[in-house]
């Protein structure tokens, strides 16, 4: 099959086999008819963890059993402990955000997202045997109600991986086939500088200045998962000093930040938004964070508190920095208000970044995807005296990005060329992450 052959293409190219082991080996596998990948392991020409990576990067194209055989889990694996801990283990050094466990009709499927990308992986068999016990272990760790399994329920627990404790949050859903269920892992030692998210080095510096002003409403859209969260605790970690009283309001809250005071939204004891808004302005900080404006309500209080001497954040979802301006005017903020509070809106996206290791040549690093890591692409909108007079005049978003550009904003997709240009990311990449929202 196409598939196969392609297989095992790669794995010449990559130098895990050579080109005459390969032709014997499908010599061998028309006599023995086998997965390519187990018949190059029983020859002895190349070891199942060579393999795993390419197959893994092919899994969403074609029909691959990620388990070559019998042992993809190591076969010590015999209680759902272990295996919940092996598949969280995997997860995390795989680099992986999430890990999913979903039964299937015939049992169960194992995923973890990678770079925003999910890849299926082999799971212990015991977990397809007892899944039910499965979702009560994840159940008990989260101190989760175990004989509910009706509805949704979400949970936090902790794993210890090489000697590092992993804070997760878990989301269980019933299914037509039963429990699914969703792990994220919030991986603390990611967080990154302002200068390393990928804001050009323009942008940035007049950036900066936004930040030295020590007030004003600074919004940051783009799409759930495209590091909206990531760009502002990389804000408030610059500001972070004991000069400045931050405080952060949140649902959830993602990371914890030293010196910062957190507050997590919790609708069921009705601390919204707002409310926990308008008790933070009694207490007197400098630096406000809103995880997020949903409402008329909350929109006006950070506008309020931004035109009362705070520093405030927060972000919004919008397609881009342009409509995020007539949404303020939408929720039911007056345009002069926003243009006197508004600061800078910052539109973007996570592209993944070409591996480093390879060049994009596909290594066992990248999992032969030849990308690994993301970084921002962006588009920054600066509120100055020209723009604040044509907010007031209640423009639509078309003027507004008309004027943008002509006072040299760089669009979401410019941003993305220039870093296709730079060898950073590449087209293919970059057309995936474009196109796939409604821009
Ligand atoms: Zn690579």
């Amino acid at each position: 099959m196409a598939e196969k052959k392609h297989l095992g293409e790669m794995l010449v190219e990559l130098g895990v086999i050579s080109a005459q082991d390969l032709k014997v080996a499908l010599e061998a596998q028309r006599q023995m008819p086998a997965p390519l990948g187990v018949t190059l392991v029983e020859l002895g020409m190349a070891k199942e963890e060579q393999i795993l990576p390419i197959l893994c990067q092919q899994l969403n194209k074609i029909d691959v059993t990620f388990s070559l055989g019998k042992d993809t889990a190591p076969p010590s694996i015999n209680s759902i402990t272990d295996a919940l801990q092996y598949l969280v283990e995997r997860a995390i050094k795989e680099g992986a955000t999430d890990l999913h466990l979903e039964p299937t009709a015939s049992g169960v499927m194992v995923r973890i997202r990678i770079d925003g990308i999910l890849h299926e992986i082999g799971a212990p068999p015991i977990l397809a045997t007892q899944y039910p016990a499965a979702v009560s272990r994840v159940k008990i760790l989260c101190n989760l109600d175990i004989a509910e399994k009706r509805v949704p329920q979400d949970g936090r627990t902790t794993f210890k991986v090489g000697g590092v404790e992993y804070d997760t949050r878990i989301s269980v859903l019933p299914s037509q086939y039963g429990e699914s269920v969703a792990i994220r892992v919030l991986h603390t030692d990611v967080r990154l500088g302002l200068d390393k998210i990928g804001l050009d080095s323009k942008t940035y510096q007049t950036f900066l200045k936004i930040l030295e002003r020590h007030t004003g409403l600074v919004l940051v859209t783009g799409p759930t998962g495209s590091g909206k969260t990531t760009t502002l605790y990389a804000c408030l970690d610059r500001l972070n000093d004991s000069t400045k009283k931050i405080v952060t309001v949140e649902d959830p809250i993602e990371y914890t930040l030293a010196g910062v005071i957190q507050m997590q939204v919790q609708p069921n004891i009705e601390l919204s938004f707002g409310r926990l808004l308008r008790s933070v302005l009694r207490h007197d900080p400098n630096i406000l964070m809103v995880g997020e404006i949903r409402d008329g309500e909350t929109a006006e209080a950070a506008v309020r508190m931004a035109l009362t001497g705070h520093l405030v954040f927060s972000t919004i979802h919008t397609n881009d920095a342009a409509a995020t301006v007539t949404r303020l005017m939408d929720m039911g903020i007056e345009p002069y208000l926003v243009a006197s509070s508004l600061s800078c809106v910052v539109a973007q996206r996570l592209v993944r970044t070409v591996c480093r290791e390879c060049s994009g040549r596909r290594c066992m690093t990248c999992l032969g995807l030849g990308l690994k890591g993301r970084i921002g692409i962006f588009e920054c909108l600066f509120i100055d005296e020209e723009m604040r007079k044509l907010i007031t005049r209640r423009p639509t978003a078309d003027e507004l990005r008309k004027l943008a550009k002509e006072h040299g904003m760089r669009t979401l997709h410019e941003d993305g060329v220039a870093k296709v240009k730079a060898g950073i990311t590449t087209q293919e990449e970059l057309d995936r992450v474009i196109y796939s929202d409604d821009t």
